[in-house]
């Protein structure tokens, strides 16, 4: 039986390997907190017999035996952003573990062995980079995540290396999984908005990401009349104003400005210049390039009459990620059988699978986030919402043939 007193205590005793006690979890990879969360990990799968590997990117890996040779994975992260919740990334480790442990006491052996993940770095709160766990061992940009350098100086190759020296070491034959499985809090409200149990994943929005430079003509606030003035201030309030009004257009859409720059940022004079940054995601690309191609038109209608110029520059895009149409199939199935609440769902937010999903067949569930709040310390999920997507992914792995 998937017990959920196990999983309840899985998640506080992983929250006590905590930085900041009383103020959310801060627990960073290859930190003192992560050394106490992997020792208690390991302990809780040593009692009952799996086998334990760290791989030459820093990942823990507990391999349950399946009959024949294949394996899927289910996993996530065990690190945190700082301050952060008891659930996001820990409770996808957790779900993998308890469903070994309830293999372990009915004595169920699989048809393939399941390997439960625990990726190191997915945050991104050192390296600059998330999911550096996952990218090297999928083999995409390795040799850029082990290179990472923080701001101390420190490679990630190094502190990792040196993190794991006494562990004992093997990498993941990816010919050998057929499939992984990423179990995950929403970190927004559509699930507990509707009274769900289980979101599965159709997939993961894609986004582009601009610098909106505005320049204006800077002159004493006091003596300047109104008429006439080339406020690049005003231009770039009313600029944000339509990126709101577009993105609510196009809902689920979202489109947002994140940062603001702006000079010489002083209260008596009209500034010249600024800057600010303009986010667009949604689960279509061309969705996406429509809105901007409306922001633009937006922009130049607005610098026309606030006679200010305006240059865009690209600063970041990410694909949009589809994950397995069969897997996404087989779960709608399993939560028929299983009399679980579910619907479909995209993530808005990027996850260890997204990454995985190019070189494995993925799909993702995600759990209820009350109120949908995420990366703090009011991160909750009741275990009664956890244990249904357990279910769901238990009979999943049994499901899952060698071929
Ligand atoms: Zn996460």
């Amino acid at each position: 039986m998937i017990r959920k007193e196990r999983i309840q205590r899985d998640i506080e005793t992983l929250h006590e390997f905590n930085q900041t006690p009383g103020n959310g979890c801060t627990r960073y990879s290859f930190s003192e907190e992560d050394r106490q969360a992997r020792a208690y990990i390991r302990s809780e799968m040593e009692a009952i017999g799996v086998q334990i590997l760290t791989d030459d990117c820093g990942n823990l890996l507990m391999y349950g035996k399946g009959k024949s040779s294949r394996h899927v994975i289910i996993g996530s992260h065990i690190d945190t952003v700082p301050n952060g919740g008891d659930y996001d990334g820990i409770l996808g480790v957790v779900s993998g573990l308890e469903i070994l442990r309830h293999y372990h006491e009915e004595g169920i052996v699989p048809e393939v062995g399941l390997v439960v993940v625990a990726f190191a770095e997915e945050e991104g709160n050192q390296f600059s980079m998330p999911c550096v766990g996952c990218h090297c061992m999928v083999n995409h940009k390795r040799e850029e995540a082990l290179n990472r350098v923080r701001d101390d100086g420190v490679i990630y190759r190094d502190l990792m290396e040196s993190f794991i020296e006494k562990d004992e070491k093997g990498n993941l034959d990816l010919d050998s999984v057929l499939a992984m499985l990423e179990i995950h809090v929403e970190q927004g409200p559509v699930l507990w908005r509707n009274e769900m149990e289980v979101g599965i994943v159709e997939g993961i929005f894609g986004l582009e990401r601009f610098m909106i430079r505005v320049e204006g003509i800077s002159n004493h606030s006091g003596a300047t009349p109104m008429e006439g003035r080339q406020d690049a201030m005003a231009a770039a309030a009313r600029m944000i104003q339509t990126v709101q009004k577009r993105g609510r257009e196009a809902a689920p859409q979202v489109a947002t400005v994140g940062r603001i720059h702006c000079e010489p940022n002083t209260v008596n004079i009209i500034p010249d210049m600024v800057e600010f940054s303009v986010e667009v995601r949604d689960f279509d690309h061309g969705k996406i390039d429509a809105t901007y191609d409306l922001l633009w038109k937006d922009f130049t209608e607005v610098a026309a009459q606030e006679q200010v110029e305006w240059t865009k520059t690209p600063i970041g895009f990410s694909p949009v990620i589809r994950l397995n149409q069969e897997l996404i199939g087989q779960m709608d199935r399993i939560s028929e059988e299983l009399g679980v609440k579910a619907q479909r769902i995209v993530s808005g937010a990027a996850h260890d699978a997204a990454i995985v999903a190019d070189f494995i067949p993925t799909e993702m569930l995600f759990v209820p986030s009350v109120d949908g709040r995420s990366h703090c310390p009011e991160e909750y999920t009741p275990i009664e919402k956890i244990v249904p997507a357990v279910r769901m992914a238990e009979q999943w792995v049994r499901e899952m043939k060698s071929k």
